[in-house]
């Protein structure tokens, strides 16, 4: 149900920090996890048959590799348009505004194995993340793009940075306190800390103009 006060974003309660990724496509600060696990896989599989249909180097292995292409563009775009109606979705129940990492983040702080790697840059997250902005946006709230700095190494409780706060890529464990949580999601809960502290810096700003709209 909508907020009374103005739905998705007017007057937003709170954020939703949005996390994205490569194990998780996308997971959220209110506890959604979009999973990758299953379309990775097929994505990997069909990386490996298009390569192949290319070094044959004849016509019709030509034609069938752009095929491949084709189907697998159509795939992920179909699945990004699903991930970020749900997430806006969920974002307008809870009535918060949407906080994304500015999408330089993503590439620069995964240190991933090869084969996710081949992942991380062959998924459209880019089309994911301007998804999410164009139906956030059509809801009534723009997304607000946060510094991606140490996101992943940032504790969400106290705020302590540290390499040591990530003992593995799946897990958070800070050093002070000793909170504990998987990392993605700890980062979606920065991610929507810092969406807040700049949408109440900027809502100062902007008090007149929002009046005007409310
Ligand atoms: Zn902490």
């Amino acid at each position: 149900m909508r907020d009374p006060r103005g739905g998705l974003n007017a007057h937003p309660v709170g954020f939703l920090g949005v996390d994205l990724g490569v194990v998780n496509v996308a997971v959220t600060s209110d506890g959604a996890r979009h999973c990758g696990r299953r379309v990775n896989r097929k994505r990997e599989q069909d990386r490996k048959l298009r390569s192949k249909l290319q070094k044959k180097n004849t016509k019709p292995a030509g034609r069938r590799a752009k095929k491949y292409a084709g189907k697998e563009a159509r795939r992920a775009k179909d699945i990004n348009h699903k991930i970020s109606k749900r997430i806006v979705a969920e974002a307008e129940r809870a009535g918060r505004r949407i906080a994304l990492e500015e999408l330089t983040g993503i590439r620069e702080r995964a240190r991933l194995r090869k084969p996710q790697r081949t992942t991380l840059h062959s998924w459209p997250f880019a089309q994911l993340g301007s998804f999410i902005a164009y139906k956030a946006k059509r809801a009534g709230g723009p997304v607000v793009y946060v510094d991606p700095a140490y996101t992943s190494q940032e504790c969400s409780k106290c705020h302590h940075t540290a390499r040591g706060n990530r003992p593995s890529q799946a897990v958070f464990s800070c050093r002070v306190r000793g909170f504990a949580e998987h990392a993605d999601h700890n980062a979606s809960h920065t991610i929507a800390h810092r969406g807040w502290y700049m949408w109440v810096r900027g809502a100062r700003s902007t008090a007149p103009e929002r009046t005007l709209i409310a």
